[in-house]
């Protein structure tokens, strides 16, 4: 078959190196002139990978997503540990048991851990929620200290709205680890391409089979060409808008360099509570680059305006949510096209679900 692919992002390359492999001869095109899409990345002048579009973590326990793009890469173990500055300290993310220790005075924080241990045992998430449900003063506490300190104020700035306005789940849902691991996340693979996302990227693409065109927006009349199209771009976008814009939040990346070996003690650091901005992001953390200089992200949320800037989040709200079914239901009606990528499937996608859905595709084709 002869296949169009719109997005040469992780999800368009993914799927474009699967079919390629098939037999089919696949076309992928990208309106920007880089592939790789948000997983874009570059090595700056300090020898420094330096991810255009935001701090980039590959996660996973999906034992196919990981052994796929282990074909194209080598992995710098990187266990992604986040601090946040709370009260002055910088304390680990998820908040756990060291993180209590570290803002609250010790006989304090003694009786949070033996109460946290007793109630629900060591090593587990407990989401605030359930804190709240315990009946215990101290627990309560805690349950409102990490809501004010970790979650509200940060939520307030990340999505421009209070977190009753956002869906009422997200806010219980935000845990208090009892346990002291410090790590981020707890997948059982976690890196950074050694090379970069970009190099990945460039290697899936090199099939006989693959041809791909940047700077090349896609156009209905292409399709004409082709017995099949597959399009990771924005779902609202193919349908001109006919029921409205899918809302997003957007981000703005401030990037300095600073003439120093080391700018912050970690890769990201959250600012929950200060300035305007989210984190801020240290590149060379993630390969263990050594260097005089250093280079870090700011990061600004901000509202979507199209042609001004990029989209980054679905907002999960439900008239939005009510919105993008509209379009599925069109987009279901499109036998000669699918959706799916962030953007395609209107949905936050780590990098590792974003690979397995593609994968998920190929397996039909
Ligand atoms: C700030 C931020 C941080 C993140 N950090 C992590 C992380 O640490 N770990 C992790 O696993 N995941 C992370 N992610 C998620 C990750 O970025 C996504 O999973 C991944 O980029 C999705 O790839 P995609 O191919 O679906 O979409 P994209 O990367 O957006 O690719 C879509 C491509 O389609 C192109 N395109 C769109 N419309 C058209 C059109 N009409 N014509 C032609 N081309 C078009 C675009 O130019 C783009 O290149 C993060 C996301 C954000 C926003």
């Amino acid at each position: 078959m002869n296949y169009l692919v719109v997005g040469c992002g992780i999800s368009g390359a993914t799927l474009g190196r699967l079919l390629a492999e098939k037999g089919h001869k696949v076309t992928i095109i990208d309106s920007r002139d880089e592939v790789a899409g948000n997983c874009y990345d570059y090595f700056d002048d300090d020898g420094i990978d330096v991810h255009k579009y935001g701090t980039h973590i590959f996660h996973t326990d999906i034992e196919p997503v990981w052994k796929f793009l282990s074909r194209f890469t080598k992995w710098y173990p990187f266990q992604h540990r986040v601090l946040a500055l709370i009260d002055g300290q910088e304390v680990p993310l998820p908040f756990n048991l060291n993180s209590i220790h570290q803002v609250f005075p010790e006989k304090m924080a003694a009786t949070l851990e033996e109460k946290l241990l007793e109630k629900f045992g060591f090593n587990r998430k407990v989401p605030i929620l359930e804190l709240r449900k315990t009946g215990d003063k101290d627990l309560q506490f805690l349950a409102d200290y990490i809501y004010e300190k970790v979650f509200l104020h940060y939520t307030l700035k990340q999505w421009g709205m209070k977190p009753e306005d956002l869906d009422p789940a997200v806010t219980g849902r935000v845990p208090v680890y009892v346990g002291r691991d410090n790590r981020y996340f707890y997948a059982k693979y976690q890196g950074i391409p050694l090379e970069g996302y970009t190099k990945l990227v460039k290697k899936m693409l090199r099939h006989e089979g693959i041809k791909v065109h940047l700077k090349t927006p896609f156009t209905k009349e292409m399709a004409e060409h082709y017995d099949h199209v597959f399009y990771t771009g924005p779902i609202d976008e193919y349908f001109d808008y006919k029921y409205g814009e899918l809302p997003y939040r957007s981000l703005r990346f401030d990037f300095i360099r600073f003439d120093r070996p080391f700018f912050q003690d970690n890769s990201v650091i959250n600012y929950p509570c200060n300035y305007d901005f989210t984190r801020i992001g240290e590149y060379k953390y993630f390969l263990g680059t050594k260097s005089k200089r250093t280079v870090v992200s700011y990061e600004y949320p901000q509202a979507f305006v199209r042609g001004e800037n990029e989209r980054y989040y679905p907002i999960v709200r439900d008239e939005n949510i009510a919105l993008y079914k509209k379009y599925r239901e069109e987009a279901d009606r499109e036998a000669k096209v699918t959706f799916f990528g962030r953007l395609g499937d209107y949905k936050y996608y780590d990098i590792d679900k974003s690979v397995n859905r593609a994968i998920e595709i190929a397996s039909q084709y």
